[in-house]
């Protein structure tokens, strides 16, 4: 293991990141610290979320502290030993329902976890670049990636109008979750009836059999509160 500069050396683990105890090589808190840094680099947050956390979530008093409560047991019971559910966060535009997701995604991978951020359209519209000869990247690539992460964050489902490929798509990635045993959170300004209509039954379906419901969030305390 090659050492660190002893500019930025851990006093620690003198830069090896491996503290030996017995017989046994665990890493130093350092490296954990670099691990979680790395992740969060390629979770594919967006920027202008990079700073979003639970503290900076605003909204009424009383909204606020249900969503705070809410994300905090989520985070807390997270793990991947049993049977660990997703989320359906509701919200309309605005509602900062995608604030939350991130803030919670960013809390799973300081524990230690790996995590990726989609937007949907976005997802839908790299899949379809794959499609061009241009493109190195392959849809089957995309699709490992979305379904090998701890925890997958889709953001915004239901928002382009589903054709038929559309939907066999979500469905093909939901399901690709689902048979991993791997949770999801999912934001959207649809409800599930909505949904149905936007996506079809089966995805809806199995929607609901991933994730459990998260606080529906109106939209004029978000709004509020930044407009003060
Ligand atoms: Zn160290």
């Amino acid at each position: 293991m090659a050492k660190k500069s002893s500019t930025s050396e851990c006093p620690k683990c003198q830069g090896y990141g491996f503290i030996l105890s017995d017989l046994e090589a665990k890493p130093c808190d350092c490296r954990k610290h670099q691990l979680v840094a790395q992740q969060l680099t390629q979770a594919r947050i967006p920027r202008k979320f990079l700073n979003k956390t639970l503290d900076s979530f605003r909204g009424r008093d009383k909204i606020r502290k249900e969503v705070r409560e809410a994300a905090d047991a989520y985070v807390k019971g997270f793990n991947l030993r049993e049977e660990m559910k997703g989320l359906r966060i509701f919200g309309v535009v605005g509602s900062g329902k995608s604030h939350i997701a991130i803030a919670i995604l960013k809390e799973i991978i300081k524990k230690g976890y790996m995590g990726l951020y989609f937007n949907v359209p976005e997802l839908l519209q790299k899949i379809r670049e794959t499609y061009s000869s241009e493109s190195d990247e392959g849809e089957a690539g995309i699709l490992d990636m979305v379904s090998e992460t701890d925890l997958l964050v889709l953001d915004d489902l239901g928002a382009d109008a589903a054709s038929g490929w559309v939907r066999d798509r979500l469905y093909l990635l939901i399901n690709r979750r689902y048979e991993a045993n791997k949770p999801t959170i999912v934001t959207t300004s649809f409800d599930l009836e909505e949904l149905k209509t936007q996506l079809g039954q089966r995805i809806v379906s199995r929607l609901c059999e991933m994730c459990i419901e998260f606080k529906d969030l109106p939209r004029e305390d978000y709004r509020r509160s930044h407009v003060k």
